[in-house]
């Protein structure tokens, strides 16, 4: 019992590690850890907008790349709280939120046997860390996916539309509301092929998708 007792006592003391540098953190990310992150993050005027405003945070490299593996691969999911936080943040500072009314936040579902599996919708937990910092309203549940999808990295452009084409409907939070202006939110933007598929399943009922939001991308700064 003593020693139960001062395990339990020492349990106040040890801080948890980070579980991307494993050093002692307060926060879910170390300090260094959150630097290097930061090094990630795109400049401010860096836009990927095509048919609807896109913010994308950073790029898919280094330690972004490493913290976003960990939350999505390694049962990481507590590193979509400060990963949410800074689009929040990222997305405020940018002249995309503006000029619109209130969008309810609808993140890019799972299929459902892949989320039971990992436990989790990453997309899902940083449209939360979003909301709390932004606070708009969330609606996790706004659209379904129908169809479970091929990895899509191997695949051609044509191939992956082709492949996602008809993978959503319109979710049970969205279904019998009259919301009509939503902003998506996903982890990776890649192609661009998956919030297509997205924005035509709210558009079939007559919802507008105001803006895509996503922490990082594959794109290179280059990229058009
Ligand atoms: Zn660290």
């Amino acid at each position: 019992m003593l020693r139960n007792f001062f395990k339990s006592f020492l349990n106040l003391f040890l801080k948890p590690n980070c579980p991307l540098c494993d050093r002692p953190s307060d926060t879910q990310l170390c300090p260094y850890c959150q630097r290097q992150i930061f090094r990630c993050q795109f400049p401010p005027e860096k836009k990927f907008s095509k048919e609807v405003p896109l913010y994308v945070w950073g790029q898919y490299k280094g330690t972004l790349k490493q913290a976003i593996v960990a939350m999505k691969y390694n049962n990481h999911p507590e590193i979509a709280e400060p990963l949410g936080y800074w689009l929040a943040e990222g997305w405020l500072n940018s002249s995309d939120n503006i000029n619109h009314k209130r969008p309810v936040v609808v993140p890019i579902p799972m299929f459902p046997d892949k989320q039971k599996k990992r436990g989790f919708n990453q997309a899902e937990l940083l449209a939360r860390s979003f909301c709390r910092a932004t606070g708009l309203p969330l609606k996790s549940q706004g659209l379904e996916r129908i169809r479970d999808t091929k990895a899509q990295f191997s695949l051609s452009l044509q191939q992956r539309q082709d492949n996602l084409k008809d993978a959503f409907r319109l979710g049970g939070d969205l279904r019998q509301s009259n919301v009509n202006s939503v902003l998506i939110v996903d982890d990776i933007y890649t192609t661009g092929a998956t919030v297509k598929a997205a924005i035509a399943a709210l558009k079939r009922h007559k919802i507008a998708v105001v803006g895509v939001i996503a922490i990082a991308t594959t794109k290179s700064l280059s990229d058009k």
